[in-house]
């Protein structure tokens, strides 16, 4: 345990811990180490049970599994082909998470190339869409002016296209992935690489797809660890994801964040009872399929759980670039505390107000509730973060001292958060919080319009 007898002083006896030290890289391994922790496969489990043994094994005395329903999902066979390959060509490719299946034996289909797939590629292709397969361009997920992948997905669907293929933007011969949507009709959609993009878009013509997929009702639990404060205050949130994707190891995406998460569970167990707010770990599953494990849980919560709550800290792809960025999602009174506590950090932080739909706080903001991101490489598309959602998102592109330096920007705001008797921002109304996300689940919920 860190002696200390100010914050400041605990702040810099937990830096110092995370710097020298080797427990945080190693547990960045060893969930590595567990495979990519697709939903619904061993990895995934082996993901909850290894994180749960750490919680334990630090002495941390309340950890509880939070189960829930969803719709499974799995893809048994991915195969494209052209009747004219170049010699020796192999594509490379993986559907994207809730595709529909082809007929058996695949369907022969038109391409119709829509470039990088904004509204305005969408309203002047107009109705050529219609019983084609759609190429786009997918977009880098981290920046101001990106457009996810949803928001090309369902203007196809809209459109009566018969299957999508997105393009990964990054050379090197490997396929892009993601998910198209937990709900609604669907269409058959893989993540294809860059080199086969330009060939299918240069060759034109007819493509052979077959893409065999099967979903059933599965269960999933996300894990909570609570850290009960003084008794004086409210609660504050600190959560990341353990599912990945079915490829590569999901490293930067994201064993970062699950790492910095337990690394803070390691070093503040100890603190139990001593800060004036109590601390609730959550780490989310089913986050890669359209943020279901933080959804549930959110959904859960009555209007005073949502007022107990102070603060989500959501760690979600920490490193792949030394620049990090606090995303405050449109609270401008809360980025302005987060600047303020980030005044004298020195690892490379910004304070952003912009928001981000793409991870399990967007559940927290839905409800209201003042909440950050922690993201790597923010409007850097050249960085290793772009790796993420492909097979090349594996270990050699996180480096050990950006993950300590996230960890370390994270404690400083976690801890500052856990000693704050003053609310940190105002909670937001429903009607506020829906106005800070207009592209929730990207389609508007049942009976609303958007
Ligand atoms: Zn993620």
């Amino acid at each position: 345990m860190i002696m200390a007898d100010s914050a400041d002083n605990l702040l810099l006896g937990i830096t110092g811990e995370i710097q020298s030290r080797p427990d945080l890289w190693r547990t960045f391994l060893g969930l590595c180490d567990l495979g990519p922790r697709f939903c619904g496969t061993p990895s995934e489990r082996a993901a909850l049970e290894y994180i749960e043994a750490k919680l334990k094994g630090w002495g941390a005395a309340d950890v509880s599994r939070w189960e829930f329903d969803y719709t499974g999902w799995r893809c048994d066979l991915c195969e494209l082909s052209i009747p004219a390959p170049p010699p020796g060509w192999e594509f490379g490719i993986l559907p994207l998470v809730y595709s529909a299946g082809t007929p058996t034996g695949g369907i022969d289909l038109e391409t119709i190339d829509l470039r990088r797939g904004t509204p305005g590629d969408f309203e002047r292709a107009g109705d050529a869409i219609r019983g084609r397969a759609v190429i786009v361009d997918a977009d880098y997920s981290f920046a101001t002016h990106s457009i996810h992948r949803r928001r090309k997905f369902l203007p196809s669907v809209e459109g009566g296209a018969a299957a999508l293929f997105l393009v990964n933007p990054r050379p090197g011969r490997f396929p892009v992935t993601g998910s198209t949507t937990a709900s609604g009709s669907s269409i058959p959609a893989a993540g294809i690489s860059r080199e086969d993009g330009a060939l299918l878009r240069r060759l034109g013509g007819k493509v052979h797809l077959n893409l065999q997929v099967e979903t059933s009702p599965a269960r999933a639990a996300n894990l909570i660890a609570r850290l009960p404060g003084r008794g004086e205050g409210r609660t504050v949130v600190l959560s990341a994801h353990y599912d990945g994707h079915n490829c590569g190891e999901s490293a930067l995406d994201n064993a970062t964040g699950v790492a910095v998460t337990l690394e803070m569970a390691r070093l503040l167990v100890p603190y139990t009872g001593k800060f004036f707010n109590d601390l609730e770990i959550h780490f989310f599953t089913v986050e890669e399929w359209s943020l279901q494990g933080s959804r549930a849980y959110a959904d859960s919560l009555s209007e005073d759980n949502v007022k107990q709550i102070a603060l989500n800290l959501n760690l979600d792809v920490v490193a792949g670039s030394p620049k990090l960025t606090f995303l405050c999602n449109g609270f401008g009174d809360l980025a302005e505390w987060a600047r303020e506590t980030l005044r004298d950090e020195p690892a490379r932080c910004e304070v952003s107000e912009w928001v981000a739909h793409n991870s399990d706080h967007a559940n927290f903001l839905r409800r209201g509730i003042p909440s950050i991101r922690l993201l790597a490489g923010m409007n850097e598309e050249d960085s290793d973060c772009g790796f993420h959602l492909s097979p090349a998102d594996t270990t050699d592109k996180v480096r050990r001292e950006d993950l300590a330096a996230a960890a370390g920007a994270a404690a400083r705001v976690l801890l500052a958060a856990l000693d704050s008797e003053l609310p940190l921002a105002r909670m937001r109304t429903g009607a506020e919080a829906a106005a800070l996300l207009p592209h929730y689940g990207f389609a508007p919920p049942p009976g609303e319009g958007e």
